[in-house]
């Protein structure tokens, strides 16, 4: 019977030899657990999860066929039987819980990051230091029997099929495209020579595995680099690929080196889900929709529309790994949803860190972070409702503990009601709609507009008290602070006081670097912005009528002129998010603001700001200046001295250290320390 609440996203789909319970699929992270062979328990655990929570079909992290594909060093790679052994563990683990995986191949070719790397040619990728080597025709042949071999292996460990990774501009993408396929022999030249090795795995992977056996393309439909392919050649190659033996067909967007955002909070939801629809049109099997698709509404108008068969979610899963089983019963306000932030996902794997999520510290961390119901409740206060004490605070109530939640503010949130006001931040509410959802849910007593004194709390009586007050903004020591043309940036986002058109900002932070993206905006829009407003901005051609998608991007003149400041003479922004930074960087540069390092501020007065850069004074005949420079911890309510008696005080997120602090911080301290009480 179709589900109540989302029919045609939960409805089974046949793949003539086997049957998904439903049309989701988890996509492929990397979550670095997947490297190191004494990982796999953990690795098991974490898919064990989601596999319950009633996703249709997982995809694991890319493991490489060979040492040459490798991403990273010693990265996991599936070339000997031994390693079936550590696989059997996570298959075992998904099919117990009545779910199906498959295993993805991933051969990095020029993307690696290692000194083995091969590709079409020898042309150097802009995001590695290593130079690949052409691979000549019997190393072809060697890599088409390493992918065979993988695969066979994949079946052994019994996965339910593999996903032929041929997307973000990895190995098979790099043969596909003249970007970086500058061969003459039957690898290079015409796309039917350029798709010949994609094909000539496919067809081989498949009479070695057999007709029972999924196996699944990634396919990149808009490369977004130049020399990507046009969509005719797009589509020649999925019918190609078709015809050689592929099950079904999932979608890549933009290769990795590409300068336009496909994945961070920015990009409007379902931003590429068309194009998928298009491929549907032009092939007979399913095909598979991914990209900022991160709700169930969304994910089954995609389904119901006939644009795709399935749709893929990869983070969302990080996220909460319940997602389906919470749509399924019509749960959806207690989805933790993925505010692609990218923070504690990509940002990880691009450090070499393992992967978590910045709203689930337990994501890849199961067996590590475990809530679990305490023999003997204790009465426990929290002070502060942001990030820290609702995480705090929630994980308490969860655990058994009876916990009161104080806030002076009249509503949740702390600084994240703030950063929800950034054009292109609109997800960071849903974060906040699922904390409410969980407070009411877990029973934590919550007392807003409630300023509560250390005397009060002790006189409560708790045995824990946890101070979650967060930060006050820091007011720099620079001759006139505070002339009216000073502002600071709760002035500007929370009070909403008018702003001029020139404007300098001093801190050139993550906050330092939304508030100038607030500026730009003239509100005359509703947010979040729309699509055709975004591609036109960012230069993408959803038709990819050439250069992958990449057309001429429109763009209006600024509606203020800007500076952007900062005392350090590194580069403005590099402290930003690995993954998405980039993508400030671009809109502040597209929008002609003037970044600023190695700045010395010497006064403000009616003249403006007056500073010095390498020793040369000048004026910036500004309107206002607004001050984004770092914050200081509240800790006034934590005691001055440590008592033997009476309630034990804590100190979590922005209360316990206001440098380096962020939402993921935040929420990962305030969970670890309620499931350590
Ligand atoms: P806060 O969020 O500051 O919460 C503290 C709470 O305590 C507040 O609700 C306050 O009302 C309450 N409080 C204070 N004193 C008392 C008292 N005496 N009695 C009762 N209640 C009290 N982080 C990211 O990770 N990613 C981002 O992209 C991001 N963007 C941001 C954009 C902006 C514009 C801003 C301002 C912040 C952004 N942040 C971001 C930072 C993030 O919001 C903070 O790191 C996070 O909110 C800190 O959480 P916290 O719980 O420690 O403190
Ligand atoms: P921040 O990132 O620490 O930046 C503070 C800025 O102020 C720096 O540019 C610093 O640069 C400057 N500064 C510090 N002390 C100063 C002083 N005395 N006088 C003048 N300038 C000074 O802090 P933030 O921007 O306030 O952000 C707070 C936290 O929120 C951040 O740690 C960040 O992680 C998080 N956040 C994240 C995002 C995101 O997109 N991921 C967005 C917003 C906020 P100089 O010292 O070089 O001048
Ligand atoms: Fe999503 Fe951010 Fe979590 Fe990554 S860290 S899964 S982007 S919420």
């Amino acid at each position: 019977m179709a589900n109540a609440h989302f029919p045609h996203l939960l409805e089974p789909l046949d793949l003539g030899f086997t049957t998904l319970r439903n049309r989701v699929m988890m996509g492929s992270m990397h979550t670095g657990l997947e490297d190191r062979f004494y990982n796999y328990g953990k690795l098991a655990a974490y898919f064990r999860e989601r596999a319950r929570g009633g996703v249709g079909l997982i995809v694991t992290g890319g493991i490489s066929p060979n040492r040459q594909g490798w991403l990273l060093p010693f990265g996991g790679t599936m070339n000997f039987f031994g390693d079936v052994f550590n696989h059997r563990k996570v298959t075992k683990a998904v099919h117990e819980e009545d779910g199906k995986i498959v295993m993805q191949i991933l051969h990095a070719g020029r993307y690696g990051y290692q000194p083995f790397i091969v590709s079409a040619s020898d042309k150097q990728a802009p995001i590695s230091k290593f130079k690949p080597k052409a691979l000549d025709e019997a190393g072809i042949e060697k890599t088409i029997k390493a992918y065979v071999r993988c695969a066979k292996l994949a079946q052994q460990s019994g996965y339910d099929g593999v996903e032929i990774m041929g997307s973000e501009g990895y190995l098979l993408n790099q043969f596909l495209c003249v970007r970086t396929n500058h061969r003459t022999d039957r690898w290079g030249g015409s796309i039917e020579n350029r798709m010949r090795l994609p094909v000539e795995i496919v067809k081989r992977v498949r009479a070695a595995v057999g007709e029972k056996f999924i196996i699944m393309y990634r396919h990149s439909i808009l490369d977004l680099v130049e020399g990507g392919n046009s969509w005719d050649e797009v589509v020649a190659v999925a019918q190609a690929l078709e015809k050689a033996g592929v099950t079904l067909f999932n979608t890549g967007i933009g290769w990795h080196e590409a300068r336009v955002p496909t994945i961070v909070t920015s990009v409007p939801r379902a931003a590429f889900a068309s194009v998928s629809g298009r491929l549907k049109q032009a092939v007979s099997i399913p095909v598979i929709a991914s990209n900022r698709i991160n709700m169930p509404a969304q994910a089954e108008d995609i389904i119901a529309s006939g644009t795709a068969d399935m749709v893929s979610m990869a983070r969302p899963f990080l996220a909460d790994p319940e997602f389906v089983n919470k749509a399924a019963t019509g749960r959806v306000d207690e989805i933790n949803t993925c505010i692609a932030c990218n923070q504690a996902c990509l940002d990880h794997t691009f450090s070499n860190q393992r992967a978590s999520c910045l709203v689930n510290p337990r994501a890849a961390h199961e067996t590590e972070l475990v809530y679990t119901k305490k023999p003997i409740a204790k009465r426990i206060a929290v002070v502060g409702a942001g990030p820290a004490g609702l995480s705090a605070a929630t994980v308490a109530a969860s655990c058994g503990h009876d916990v009161s939640l104080f806030d002076s503010s009249d509503s949740i949130g702390g600084q994240f009601k703030i950063a929800m006001q950034i054009p292109g931040k609109e997800e960071f509410k849903e974060t906040l709609r699922y904390f409410a959802k969980r407070v009411e849910m877990t029973g934590v007593k919550l007392h807003l507009n409630r300023r509560v004194t250390r005397e009060e709390l002790v006189a409560q009586g708790f045995d824990h008290i946890i101070i979650a007050t967060g930060i006050t903004p820091r007011k720099p020591r620079i001759e006139g602070v505070d002339h009216p043309k000073v502002m600071s940036y709760l002035d500007v986002l929370l009070h909403k006081k008018p702003v001029g058109k020139k404007v300098a900002i001093i801190g050139a932070g993550g906050i330092g670097f939304d508030v100038a993206e607030y500026l730009l905006h003239d509100f005359a829009t509703p947010l979040p912005i729309p699509l055709s407003k975004w591609l036109g901005e960012w230069g993408i051609d959803l038709q990819a009528k050439q250069n992958g998608g990449l057309v001429a991007p429109h763009v209006d003149a600024p509606i203020r002129d800007i500076y952007l400041l900062q005392r350090k003479a590194s580069k403005v922004g590099a402290g930003l998010g690995k993954t998405s930074g980039w993508v400030h960087r671009a809109t502040l540069q597209r929008n002609q603001v003037k970044m600023m390092a190695a700045v010395e501020y010497k006064k403000i007065d009616d003249q403006g700001l007056h500073i010095s850069v390498a020793g040369q004074d000048q004026v910036l005949d500004v309107d206002h200046v607004i001050l984004c420079a770092g914050q200081e911890s509240l800790t006034e309510l934590m005691p001055t001295q440590v008592s033997e008696t009476g309630p034990k005080f804590h100190k979590i997120g922005g209360a316990a250290l206001a440098s380096e602090l962020d939402a993921k911080r935040a929420i990962k301290e305030g969970a670890e320390l309620a499931a350590s009480l």
